[in-house]
């Protein structure tokens, strides 16, 4: 199955309001599915009463959710993977695989840098 394949699909069971725009529900709804994905992380740290099915599934949630951002912004889902990929191999060319932020810039001032 191809990620636009299971976008397809999953849109089949996609359920609410104002469907094709409403970016802001899908949005809500990722944040919502990586919480509980961390959550289920959290129980298995605390007692191990989660399974490796159960993070399979809210994985999967997540998924679900980034597809339908996806739809909501008007791009299919192998789009978003190839451009990410690229960006990933961009970054790993010019030596900025760590770090955070989007554009990883080396001449930006770093937080011991910066004054008031
Ligand atoms: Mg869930």
């Amino acid at each position: 199955m191809t990620l636009n394949e299971y976008q397809e699909k999953a849109g089949e069971t996609a359920v609410y309001p104002d469907r094709g725009n409403n970016l802001i529900y899908t949005t809500l709804g990722l944040c919502g599915e990586t919480g509980e994905f961390a959550e289920k992380l959290k129980k298995h740290i605390r007692d191990k009463s989660v399974s490796h099915d159960d993070m399979i599934r809210e994985l999967g949630d997540a998924l679900w959710y980034i597809s339908q951002c996806a739809f909501e912004l008007g791009v299919p889902l192998d789009e978003v993977a190839e451009k990410n990929l690229e960006k990933l191999s961009k970054r790993k060319a010019e030596g900025k695989l760590k770090g955070d932020g989007d554009s990883r810039s080396t001449t930006a001032p770093t937080r011991g840098e910066v004054s008031a």
